[in-house]
């Protein structure tokens, strides 16, 4: 049931005190790079002095334009020892490149390697990665994870819908790795070439690398026939394998002994308490090329340090509910896609997709959701979509508290793509 049982079950008090020998160790190395020597000396904090994990706190956050604009100066190494680079997908702009040393190659891969072993994946499992490989830290980094799990491994890739069924066939794929809103989409492949998922031999599917919510997971469940598991990641943390869900499906667990959590107040920069959702930061504690310290993620998360029934004692995140740089202000009230999506996937008429247009007129913000509707739901008559649509328009008005203008489209019509999701079009 456990990949690494000591290590997954430790107390509590032992993972602190494991984590507070791996800080010091991380500023230790930490020290050499350009980066973190001078802001470790301003702050007056080193590995001698740093007596519990809360004197981190002394040390200013690492944020992504420090990585854009300083981010070569924070190896700890000459260049020259590092084997690999990746860089994040470039959603929120310029993208940020981490290196790897061949050690940190190996440990990211133990991380992953724990994670699917902790929902079940075995060697004589067929694994099928369905994620973009590449730059992108999603392909590679569950590919060595499954690898090293010694699962029998289809580096996919992305996209090529029609081949990703026939592979599935082929091979009697078991396990998939695929994007939440990709997986939706894929449905209406299996549907063109007549071919039920359900019948096929999956049995699990790790899903991450975009917000969704629990309706959406139960969606990829139902339709797949599989148990589907939250995976979290970003690659100025490695990449997936920061934190994954067990069986319980009840958050997923930060592996502790590598990452060192806080949760902050985003405005405030306070600690949050658990339960209270707020960013996530993060520092490595075992990274050898490129420590990052406190690096603010921007995405939004609480959690819990309540035990899970599964035995491991590293604590848990909830969804993550968006990001801080993707809430949108509209009429004065601030509104996150995933309330929007939390909603839309909530009504069974809904079908798979939906597009969000922000425009103003007349210095008015208008709210614009446009929404694929089931087909049999579209055969009704004109009453019953006029009453739909206002039904919607409802349920949107009341989590979020404006008004959109909501338009049913047929199944399938709006844009899909086989990377993230972009489901909100800000025109103002
Ligand atoms: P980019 O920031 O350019 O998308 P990455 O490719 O490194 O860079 O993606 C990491 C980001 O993807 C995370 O910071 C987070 O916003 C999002 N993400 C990854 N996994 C999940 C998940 N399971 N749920 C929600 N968001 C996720
Ligand atoms: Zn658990």
């Amino acid at each position: 049931m456990y990949w690494d049982k000591a290590l997954e079950t430790l107390s509590p008090a032992d993972l602190r005190d494991l984590q507070l020998q791996r800080l010091r160790e991380t500023l230790r190395r930490a020290a050499n790079s350009p980066f973190y020597r001078e802001r470790l000396e301003e702050a007056g904090l080193s590995a001698d002095n740093l007596k519990t994990l809360d004197d981190l706190r002394r040390l200013p956050f690492t944020t992504k334009d420090d990585l854009r604009s300083r981010g070569k100066e924070m190896l700890t190494r000459p260049l020259s020892d590092m084997v690999r680079l990746h860089a994040s997908s470039g959603t929120t702009g310029q993208a940020t490149v981490i290196y790897y040393t061949r050690r940190d190659i190996e440990a990211w891969a133990d991380l992953l390697a724990r994670s699917m072993y902790m929902t079940g994946l075995r060697p004589g499992d067929v694994f099928q990665n369905m994620m973009g490989y590449g730059l992108f830290t999603g392909g590679l980094g569950f590919h060595y994870g499954a690898e090293r799990l010694g699962a029998l491994t289809i580096p996919a890739g992305a996209g090529n819908s029609k081949r990703q069924v026939q592979l599935m066939q082929q091979f009697a794929t078991t396990a998939l790795h695929i994007i939440p809103s990709y997986a939706l989409y894929l449905l209406n492949t299996f549907a063109d070439l007549g071919v039920d998922p359900k019948g096929l031999s999956l049995k699990i599917a790790f899903v991450g690398a975009e917000p969704h919510t629990e309706d959406m997971r139960r969606r990829i469940e139902a339709a797949y026939g599989v148990k589907a598991y939250n995976s979290y990641g970003l690659s100025e943390m490695n990449g997936p394998g920061v934190a994954f869900e067990c069986p319980e499906q009840n958050g997923m667990h930060v592996w502790e002994d590598a990452y060192l959590l806080e949760v902050i107040d985003p405005m405030t920069l306070e600690p949050a308490p658990p339960g209270k959702a707020g960013e996530l930061v993060f520092t490595n504690l075992t990274r050898e090329g490129m420590p990052l310290l406190r690096y603010r993620t921007r995405d939004l998360a609480s959690f819990s340090d309540e035990p899970c029934p599964c035995g491991r004692t590293h604590r848990r995140i909830s969804r993550i509910q968006g990001r801080t740089d993707d809430m949108i202000i509209i009429k004065g009230v601030n509104v996150f896609p995933m309330q929007i999506e939390k909603v839309l996937m909530a009504l069974p008429e809904v079908h798979t997709n939906y597009l969000v247009e922000l425009t103003r007129e007349n210095f008015n913000d208008q709210m614009h959701v446009k929404v694929e509707v089931q087909q049999d739901f579209f055969r009704e008559d004109l009453k019953y979509l006029t009453g739909l649509r206002k039904r919607i328009t409802e349920a949107l008005k009341s989590e979020l508290l404006v008004t959109p203008l909501v338009e049913l489209v047929e199944p399938n019509t709006l844009p899909a793509g086989e990377g993230k999701a972009v489901r909100i079009l800000d025109k103002r």
